[in-house]
């Protein structure tokens, strides 16, 4: 997996580590204000329970002190003794009472309960401006009991009145009689309702019109989970009621589950996140690994083609040189401008007689002595190839002798890397060229006399000619003819005829001194010879040694009447300046011929411009 494709991954891992911090958060929370509602549920529960308790013991005292003045309404006043036993009832029933007591229509105090600790209360009047007159007088029109608000008690300490109005109806007629006062004190009655609780758990406060009248504990006005619960008592809606719970209900109450499952699910998030990273991050690894081992598998491949087909190469190449090296001709390849050898075969250079080193170094350093005319050559291969033309050169190649070597050298230029080589073939070709120059000897000679025969003459007549008129030297013809061979072929044979005419070409070859000159067999028993830059003189001196070592060989000719064998001579000395062709110079020395043998045969006859028609006129 590439390192960008590992984003969108590791994104959604964030993500996932965000929901389920969100999740554990959430859960957190969750259990945290179910456990602070168990708490308001609780505080709840107790607030309810205290003040319905509160209300109910209250509404009992009402009943009860109701009961009294029920009994008073209909059976009139209460004799004294009465009285104390009804009120001492009430009195023994429920402590928080300061004292219960009758005011008289007067609103003086008459009759009190307990007397003990409400001394200071016997000589009470009830004046207009007493904060409870008004609901007293209400109390006392409405004919209802009405619970007043508190007030400093006279005998000290905080307390409120629950005033309970009585009537006679002595003619009839109903007549008010003073309040039935039962006088409650704050603080026991208060004391009396902790009974009821656990003291240690709760704060608790009884306030009225939301100031404290009675406060246990810590103030609870600002606690956490305060309930405050209005209580009901009679026309009296002013008081309440007001819990907290104790520090140590709190510490009680609290546990540590919340921040445990909070700790705990963001260490799996954590740990999840983490495990799931881990196995990401294994399975990129192991991912690139398994692409990095099919890369490197796939090179591995590669190299073991190339390998393989370096391996055959090598072996085509090693096949190729020794092929190379078995051949007799010397195949070697160069830098065509620095000379450097790339390669070469064994025939290169063992047979001019070279080590390697030595020819590979006169290439280099000196090619002009190993290859005469080698930058020549060069150039010339060069153009053969640019302007496709024969590519096979005829050179000399010189042994580590000195001597040479002709050589047919193939060439092939090739441009490798900027660089141009030549590749030559070169082969000995010394044997086929003696023996096409053996041919072209042949070609040349007459087969029965070996001399130069008619064709090769006519060449080098004109060869000569040329050359002559160029050196502005002259030219001797000499024309010769077996005289009455015919006859002699008939008296003696033709084979006798044949030898003869080898033993005639002989003495002319002999004859020749100077290089240079040619003797032909020109047709059946005639020759021809070409003396070149040879003067009249000269010639007639050539002509008479022929005739003088032929007359030598004495060849019996028993049909002639020299009774031996001889020839005839014609011969024309000329400067090859004219325009003449030499086709003129055999006519003439045809007629020269001609006329020594009009002249008796055995002769030689210069070439004459008006012997032929003097002859002729003959
Ligand atoms: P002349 O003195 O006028 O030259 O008389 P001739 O008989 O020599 O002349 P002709 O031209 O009449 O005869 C030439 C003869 O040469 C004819 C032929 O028998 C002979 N001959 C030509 N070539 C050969 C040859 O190769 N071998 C032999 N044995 N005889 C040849
Ligand atoms: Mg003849
Ligand atoms: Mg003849």
């Amino acid at each position: 997996m590439p390192a960008s494709s590992a984003w969108p991954a590791r994104l959604a891992l964030a993500l996932l580590l965000l929901v389920l911090s969100s999740a554990s958060v959430l859960l957190w929370r969750q259990i945290e204000s179910v456990q602070q509602q168990r708490v308001d549920e609780r505080v709840g529960y107790q607030a309810r329970s205290l003040a319905r308790q509160l209300e109910s013991t209250l509404h009992l005292e009402v009943a009860s002190l109701e009961r009294i003045a029920r009994l008073w309404n209909s059976l009139g006043r209460l004799p004294r003794t009465s009285w104390d036993e009804e009120v001492e009832l009430a009195l023994r029933g429920f402590p928080a009472y300061q004292s219960i007591q009758w005011v008289g229509p007067d609103l003086h105090m008459r009759w009190l309960l307990p007397v003990a600790g409400n001394e200071a209360a016997l000589n009470f009047r009830l004046y207009p401006e007493h904060p409870n007159y008004p609901l007293a007088m209400e109390a006392r029109e409405s004919g209802e009991q009405r619970f007043s608000n508190s007030f400093d008690l006279v005998q000290g300490g905080r307390g409120f009145v629950l005033y309970t109005p009585l009537y006679r109806e002595p003619n009839g007629s109903k007549v008010f009689d003073g309040f039935l006062q039962g006088v409650f004190r704050v603080e026991p009655l208060m004391l009396q309702l902790l009974t009821q609780i656990d003291r240690q758990a709760f704060n608790l406060e009884l306030l009225e019109n939301g100031h404290s009248l009675f406060r246990h504990g810590a103030a609870t006005d600002n606690a956490p989970h305060n309930l405050q619960l209005g209580l009901s008592l009679l026309n009296n809606q002013g008081f309440s009621l007001r819990l907290s719970p104790t520090e140590e209900l709190l510490d009680q109450l609290d546990s540590p589950l919340p921040d445990v499952v909070l700790g705990a699910s963001l260490t799996i998030s954590l740990l999840l996140i983490a495990a799931l990273a881990l196995a990401l991050e294994n399975s990129r690894r192991a991912h690139a690994l398994q692409q990095a081992n099919r890369r490197f598998k796939l090179e591995a491949e590669r190299r073991e083609e190339t390998e393989q087909r370096l391996r055959e190469n090598r072996e085509r190449l090693q096949l190729v040189l020794d092929l190379t090296d078995s051949s007799h001709d010397g195949l070697f390849i160069f830098d065509s401008s620095t000379r450097e050898l790339l390669h070469m075969n064994q025939a290169t250079y063992a047979t001019l007689g070279y080590r390697p080193e030595q020819f590979a170094e006169l290439l280099r350093d000196d090619p002009e002595k190993l290859l005469p005319g080698f930058h020549r050559w060069l150039e010339q291969a060069r153009q053969a190839q640019s302007n496709n033309l024969s590519r096979i050169f005829q050179r000399e190649l010189i042994r580590r002798d000195g001597s040479r070597q002709p050589a047919e050298i193939n060439t092939q230029l090739v441009q490798l890397h900027d660089r141009e080589y030549l590749i030559a073939v070169s082969r000995d070709n010394s044997e086929r060229l003696q023996l096409e120059a053996q041919l072209q000897r042949l070609s040349q000679l007459d087969g029965l006399t070996g001399l130069y025969n008619r064709r090769y003459f006519d060449q080098q007549l004109l060869a000569e000619w040329r050359r002559l008129r160029r050196l502005d030297a002259p030219l001797a013809l000499l024309m010769l003819d077996i005289d009455h061979f015919k006859a002699y072929n008939d008296a003696l044979g033709h084979l006798a005829g044949d030898d003869a005419l080898r033993r005639v070409s002989n003495v002319l070859r002999e004859s020749l001194q100077r290089e240079g000159d040619t003797a032909c067999r020109y047709g059946g028993e005639e020759f021809a010879i070409i003396l070149a830059n040879t003067n009249l003189d000269g010639a007639e001196q050539v002509a008479a040694r022929i005739h003088a070592m032929i007359a030598d060989l004495d060849i019996a000719h028993p049909a002639s009447p020299f009774s031996r064998l001889t020839l005839s001579i014609g011969l024309i000395v000329v400067d090859p300046v004219s325009d003449e062709q030499p086709g003129e110079l055999l006519a003439q020395g045809d007629q020269a011929l001609y006329r020594a043998k009009h002249e008796g045969r055995n002769r030689t006859c210069l070439w004459q411009p008006h012997a032929l028609d003097q002859y002729q006129a003959l």
